[in-house]
């Protein structure tokens, strides 16, 4: 038994995830971390060809990019991973460890807990509610843009009304051929600005407009759209279809609660600063804490979590240093860096 209880568990493999495990590595804690999707990376999934400036310390970098490197830095240390896992519950039935217990009926354990879930838990996508319209996911219908280079030269249909349907519009319209925007309601949400720009960019807006079907073979090649006003249907051909509906969000770690937590709407984390939560042993750090100040940001998730793995070491062996010393002159990297330095 006491060889699969860890030193601390993450739970979410996002940008404070991944970064909590590389601190917890550094601070030489057996780590483990535990995700809902079938991948690594955590929200930053939604946009991986979007160009993020603010992180600090790099030039604007692919959000795809960032992906992996946070990946890699995340595994440094070769913390375990546990992938299409949610968590739902963590109780505490010992002094010694908490149980994790999981959608997948399996148990994990630990001394500590940081929990990095998000701002909104487990997120989807609202998919499109048409029978076969899972025939061409990941072929040409799209809940989030993968690779700019497959637009270039082809007609393109964007379902929805909101910022994102609208950026993707403006963003894509210098390479396609042809893009069409369709908002079930009388006007487009977004910035006013951003609605001028489809205009200025030649994209043509349907509006009381919504995709009540898709056919094909191998790919989808029509789309029916039906006016929601006056009941008319017509088809047409597009060669590709992003849809951009919004998101579910679920938190089933937070719903039954059993240690606890303080938590605001149901859906954060009140805690310390310092990732302290009213729950010794549990601690919080990225999108999912409050505190005031709190930065919802990249940036901000990785300061989180140096102050969850910092408080989680001292949590199990009290007379640990509070701070690790800087990467630079640690010990942990010596043989990292005589590696990458010969
Ligand atoms: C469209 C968009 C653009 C953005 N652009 C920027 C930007 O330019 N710069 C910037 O700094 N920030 C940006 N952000 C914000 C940034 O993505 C977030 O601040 C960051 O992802 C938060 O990281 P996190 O690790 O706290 O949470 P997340 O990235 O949300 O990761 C949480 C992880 O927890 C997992 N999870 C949730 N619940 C459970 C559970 N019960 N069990 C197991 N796993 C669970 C999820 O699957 C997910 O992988 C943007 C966000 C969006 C939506």
């Amino acid at each position: 038994m006491s060889q699969n209880i860890y030193d601390v568990t993450v739970i979410g493999g996002g940008p404070a995830g991944l970064f909590s495990a590389f601190y917890a590595g550094l601070r030489e804690m057996k780590t483990k971390i535990i995700d809902g999707q079938e991948k690594l990376g955590g929200k930053v999934h939604l946009y991986p060809q979007k160009m993020i400036w603010d992180i600090g310390g790099t030039e604007p970098i692919a959000a795809g990019q960032l992906i992996e490197k946070s990946i890699a830095q995340g595994l440094t240390f070769e913390p375990d991973v546990v992938l299409n896992t949610i968590v739902t519950n963590i109780q505490k039935d010992n002094d010694d460890y908490f149980t994790i217990t999981t959608s997948t009926g399996e148990e994990h354990y630990s001394k500590s807990v940081i929990i990095t879930i998000g701002g909104g838990g487990m997120i989807k996508p609202v998919k499109l509610n048409i029978d076969n319209a899972h025939l061409f996911e990941n072929k040409n219908l799209h809940y989030a843009v993968p690779d700019i280079e497959r637009f270039i030269d082809k007609k393109i249909l964007i379902t929805g009304g909101s910022y994102s349907a609208v950026d993707w519009a403006n963003d894509l319209s210098p390479i396609a051929r042809e893009i069409h925007i369709i908002y079930r309601g009388d006007d487009l949400t977004a910035h006013e600005a951003d609605v001028s720009r489809l205009k200025k960019n030649g994209v043509e807006i349907m509006t009381q407009s919504v995709v009540t079907g898709v056919s094909g073979g191998d790919r989808m090649e029509l789309v029916e759209i039906t006016n929601n006003q006056t009941g008319e249907a017509s088809t047409h051909a597009y060669d590709e279809l992003i849809v951009n509906h919004g998101y579910d969000q679920e938190n089933l770690l937070f719903r039954e609660n059993k240690l606890g937590l303080n938590l605001e709407n149901d859906f954060f984390v009140k805690a310390a600063p310092t990732g302290i939560t009213n729950v010794p042993g549990i601690f919080a750090a990225g999108d999912c804490i409050r505190y005031t100040g709190k930065v919802n940001l990249i940036a901000g998730a990785y300061a989180d979590a140096v102050n969850a793995v910092n408080n989680a070491k001292t949590h199990i062996d009290p007379k640990a240093d509070q701070f690790a010393m800087v990467s630079s002159h640690n010990q942990r990297f010596k043989s990292k860096n005589q590696k990458l330095m010969y």
